[in-house]
């Protein structure tokens, strides 16, 4: 039986796809919604049967990531299992599905005061996405990312096996966090079809503070915020020009608790505030600090060339410097040592290039790393988006374990997985 029969045969969602269906500028053969993991996993068996590449999909902002995708005969999407399954105030825990989007569980969540502490950057994200590119915004600083958060999850392994973590042990998986390896996964080891998160109260007030800064007083700045006693929430900055950057920092938690840090911080910053920059706020859009955090400074979707640059907090301030030296705009948690960056839109992969073999050794240097988020599809097939990647032959023993016939998304993450 042909994969359209068989698909059709197990009672599955499925049509031909369309424009809208691209991924990666590269048009997959069928569109498959399932509707509960049990469809997943009749899906998945009739994918091996076939030898079908497969590509999952949330809601499709960042299937540009990583290295180009290639060319699928399914395009998985989860969008018709965007359940809320469980949400227990009391043990600050929720479960969703993983088509579920993240502001519908924000919602639901907020409704009894609390909340998944992760900034969503994108409208739409959902929560198998979320997980699957690992991407945590500002508030990492102070509840973690993604990966902490996530105490949970049920996952499809290629061949159909549905595996639960700390649950039902499944034997070609025993042993494995499997909600810590599918975070960051970007599609490749298994579909996830549900998680469970742990929480946080919504806090009754937060409030950013924001200042430019001359870029020699960067260093003592960040420095002098992590280290203090105020416990920000997050310690962002952007910086799209060598002499001058912006800092901005969050407190969150009790309205006079607020009031009281925010001051403190707020006397901090003064002490080196150059004042309101009309020109500079003007060129690169920064509003009021919420808004610019809680965006990337790159267009995302195949367009811009966007990158993440790692360091230990001590060389947050030399990456930066180096990557606007190179003409990049850099923004990001500098609270974390999580940094991105936008190139030029009119880069080229040579010049690219470059950039990437001064600003590897650097990060390597000081405890991070230089990798191409999104781009132009003929821009990351021709430079190395993830650069060199510890850990290499441990990775592929897993992606043998989970998907030995290489059918999810084979070649978009490291060394080729
Ligand atoms: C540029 C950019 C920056 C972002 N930054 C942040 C941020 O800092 N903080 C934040 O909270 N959010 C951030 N987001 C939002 C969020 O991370 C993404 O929008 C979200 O991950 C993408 O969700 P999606 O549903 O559109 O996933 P998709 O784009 O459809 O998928 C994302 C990746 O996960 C894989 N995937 C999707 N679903 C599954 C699944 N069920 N099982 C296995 N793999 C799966 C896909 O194959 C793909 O590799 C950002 C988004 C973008 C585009």
């Amino acid at each position: 039986m042909g994969l359209l029969n068989a698909l059709r045969g197990a009672d599955l969602d499925v049509r031909a796809a369309v424009s809208a269906d691209t991924v990666d500028g590269r048009l997959p053969r069928l569109l498959v919604r399932p509707r509960s993991t049990q469809q997943v996993s009749a899906l998945m068996s009739i994918a091996t049967e076939h030898d079908a590449v497969t590509i999952v999909r949330g809601h499709g902002t960042k299937l540009t990531w990583g290295a180009p995708a290639p060319e699928a005969s399914i395009l998985l999407d989860l969008s018709l299992m965007n359940r809320i399954l469980d949400h227990q105030p009391g043990d600050l825990i929720a479960s969703a599905e993983a088509g579920a989007a993240i502001a519908d569980l924000q919602a639901a969540l907020s409704s009894r005061g609390q909340r998944l502490a992760v900034d969503t950057m994108v409208p739409g994200t959902t929560v198998g996405g979320l997980v699957g590119s690992n991407v945590s915004g500002p508030r990492r600083v102070h509840t973690g990312t993604v990966r902490d958060l996530l105490i949970g999850v049920t996952i499809v392994l290629a061949d159909g096996t549905i595996a639960h973590s700390g649950g039902k042990v499944v034997k070609n998986v025993a042993g494995y966090d499997l909600g810590k390896l599918m975070t960051g996964s970007h599609g490749t080891l298994a579909v996830i079809t549900e998680a469970t998160f742990r929480l946080h109260p919504e806090p009754t007030a937060t409030r950013w503070l924001s200042t430019r800064i001359a870029t020699a007083d960067l260093e003592t700045v960040l420095a002098a915020a992590c280290a203090s006693v105020v416990a920000p929430s997050a310690i962002e900055i952007d910086c799209n020009a060598p002499d001058s950057a912006t800092v901005a920092i969050l407190v969150e938690g009790t309205g006079a608790g607020v009031a009281a840090r925010a001051s403190a911080i707020s006397t901090m910053l003064a002490a080196f505030d150059l004042g309101p920059d009309d020109h500079d706020q003007a060129k690169s859009g920064l509003g009021d600090a919420q808004d610019w955090t809680l965006r990337f400074p790159f267009t995302t979707g195949g367009t811009q060339v966007g990158l993440k640059l790692t360091a230990a907090l001590g060389g947050v301030v030399e990456v930066c410097a180096a990557a606007v030296a190179h003409g990049l705009h850099v923004r990001g948690s500098a609270g974390a040592g999580v940094l991105y960056a936008a190139a030029p839109t009119s880069i080229t992969s040579a010049e690219l290039t470059t950039v990437l073999s001064e600003l590897r050794p650097l990060t390597a240097r000081l405890g991070g790393t230089a990798v191409v988020l999104d781009g132009p599809r003929d821009i990351r097939s021709e430079v190395d988006v993830w650069g060199p990647v510890n850990g290499l032959p441990v990775m592929r023993r897993l992606k043998d374990q989970f998907d030995p016939g290489r059918l999810l998304a084979p070649g978009r993450f490291v060394g080729g997985i």
